[in-house]
């Protein structure tokens, strides 16, 4: 492990066999995971290079079992991590050793489908593809499409904020959410938003969503649903440069078109895809778009001429309109295996995140280049081109010495070129434990600790999820937030690391 975890408490692995007895006595049956052997399919998440066992599993059914989970740990002082279906890039759902892994992949049902509202009301566990799924007989379906869709949860999304090809029309899950109900640390269970469009207050809907489980544990979730547009076509079309690409895809967006989605692949992502899935890509470019229109026939015939229009403009070489819908379908299999497909060319890769403006493209992927020179490894380049939010994918050996070291150096200079450009840290997989320690590089010192303060306000124990997000845990005594008696700290153990 290259990137530190806060060290385990051994008074709480101490207490292990009376945690263990506590969470049986709230969850019964087989809601409860304790032995080495089941435990370790939980140990990881997606960002596979880091390992490690939790305490225990608890796998709740109901909101009440939730509530007492959390407010025996908060009693006890236990850290715990939540859970969805564990598909974080960042790291997000990595257990602590002790800690509860409080798993949320029972809550799977679908409460509500609302037509005459436009919205569902799911459980958390419900996966994202499962309430289009759900609602699709009636021409409905649920915007946001990570690629991971078929597998992550809703609850993992709105904890993520994650993202999909067609975010750059729809939004991301912040702009498809109504309402969660979550519960605190200290067990009480909170409702914000609902049906409605907009909420009263503060917008603690927009505080909760992307919050990676670090201020609650999300236990219902109330989704905007779309009616299908009557069309959608999609259009490949080929560049000899990325740079080239980067250009049209700023000159598309500027001409005041927002196509459904706008994805850009490079020459190692274009023929891994290719190889995996055969979706027709030409593999004589070094860069390919995928631009799909959607809207009334008229409009989606009129806005690919434009785009063509535009693409030639900036040196397209090929352009291939789909047909059909089953080879819009194809179109988009390719960029949606693109992950797995370069996981064949490659034992292990690590799945960069970061966003800069657009018109930065040209700028980042040339500095991308000189990077990958630079640490000597490769790199394959799949992202949201529209968003401007890019995935790098750095190829390497994790059982070579160095490599895994080597791929974190390349990755930490990839998302410092992207603050530099003027952008972030993170598009849609989060900080986690993967970007926690480059956070000052985007943020000041004054600027985490204000961060802390909001955290402090949900969890003034830390309790939730520790060790991700924060390159450094502040008392909330030092923040302010709790009263000093004495001088004497309430929480002088909490870890730094
Ligand atoms: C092949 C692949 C492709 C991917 N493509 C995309 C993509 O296109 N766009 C994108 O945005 N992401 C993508 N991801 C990343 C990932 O799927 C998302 O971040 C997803 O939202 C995680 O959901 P999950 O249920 O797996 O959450 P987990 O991995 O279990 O948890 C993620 C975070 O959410 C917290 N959490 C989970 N459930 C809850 C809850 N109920 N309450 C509070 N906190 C909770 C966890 O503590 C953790 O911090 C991809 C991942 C893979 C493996």
């Amino acid at each position: 492990m290259t990137i530190a975890m806060p060290k385990p408490n051994a008074k709480i692995m101490a207490r292990r066999a009376a945690i263990v007895a506590a969470m049986r006595a709230i969850v019964p049956g087989e809601g409860v995971v304790d032995a080495g052997v089941e435990m370790r399919v939980f140990e990881t998440d997606a960002l596979t290079a880091y390992r490690q066992m939790p305490l225990v599993v608890v796998l709740p059914e109901t909101v009440s079992q939730v509530a007492a989970v959390l407010r025996y740990c908060h009693e006890n002082e236990v850290p715990v991590v939540p859970r969805g279906a564990g598909t974080s890039l960042s790291g997000g759902s990595l257990p602590l050793e002790d800690g509860v892994l409080l798993v949320l992949s029972r809550f799977n049902r679908i409460l509500e489908v609302d037509f005459d509202n436009r919205c569902a009301v799911v459980q958390p566990g419900v996966t994202n593809l499962g309430i289009t799924r759900e609602v699709e007989h009636a021409g409905f379906y649920y915007a946001p499409d990570p690629s991971s869709q078929i597998a992550c949860s809703i609850g993992g999304n709105v904890a993520e904020n994650s993202g999909g090809v067609h975010c750059l029309k729809y939004g991301l899950t912040a702009n498809n959410l109504l309402g969660v109900e979550f519960v605190t640390i200290e067990g009480e269970v909170i409702r914000l938003g609902g049906k409605h469009l907009d909420s009263e207050g503060y917008d603690l809907l927009g505080l909760l969503t992307g919050s990676e489980g670090l201020l609650g544990v999300v236990t219902e979730v109330t989704v905007r649903i779309l009616q299908k547009p009557e069309t959608a076509r999609a259009v490949l079309i080929g560049f000899p440069t990325s740079e080239q690409a980067g250009t049209c895809v700023a000159a598309i967006i500027a001409r005041g078109i927002i196509p459904g989605g706008m994805e850009m692949m490079d020459a190692p992502a274009i023929r891994a895809a290719e190889d995996f899935v055969h979706a027709g890509y030409p593999l004589d470019v070094e860069a390919l778009l995928i631009v799909e229109l959607d809207g009334p026939g008229a409009e989606v015939d009129h806005l690919l001429s434009e785009v063509e229009g535009i693409a030639r403009e900036n040196g397209a070489t090929t352009a291939r309109v789909s047909q059909s819908d089953a080879e819009r379908m194809t179109f988009w299999a390719g960029r949606k295996a693109a992950f797995p497909a370069v996981g064949r060319i490659s034992p292990d890769y690590l799945c960069m995140d970061g966003t800069i403006p657009r018109k930065e493209l040209p700028r980042v992927l040339a500095g991308m280049r000189a990077l990958s020179q630079k640490h000597r490894l490769a790199v394959a380049n799949v992202f949201h081109a529209g968003d401007g939010n890019l995935h790098p994918l750095i190829l390497y050996d994790a059982s070579k010495d160095d490599e895994l070291q080597r791929a974190e150096d390349f990755g930490a200079d990839i998302l410092r070129l992207c603050v530099e450009v003027g952008g972030v840290l993170t598009g849609e997989h989060g900080v986690g434990i993967e970007k926690r320690d480059l956070m000052p590089e985007m943020f000041g010192e004054d600027d985490l600790k204000h961060q802390q303060r909001v955290k402090c306000a949900f969890d003034p124990r830390h309790l939730l999820n520790p060790g991700k997000m924060f390159p450094v845990l502040h008392r909330c005594a030092e923040l302010g937030r709790l009263h000093v008696h004495k001088g004497q700290l309430p929480f002088p153990e909490l870890p730094r690391f």
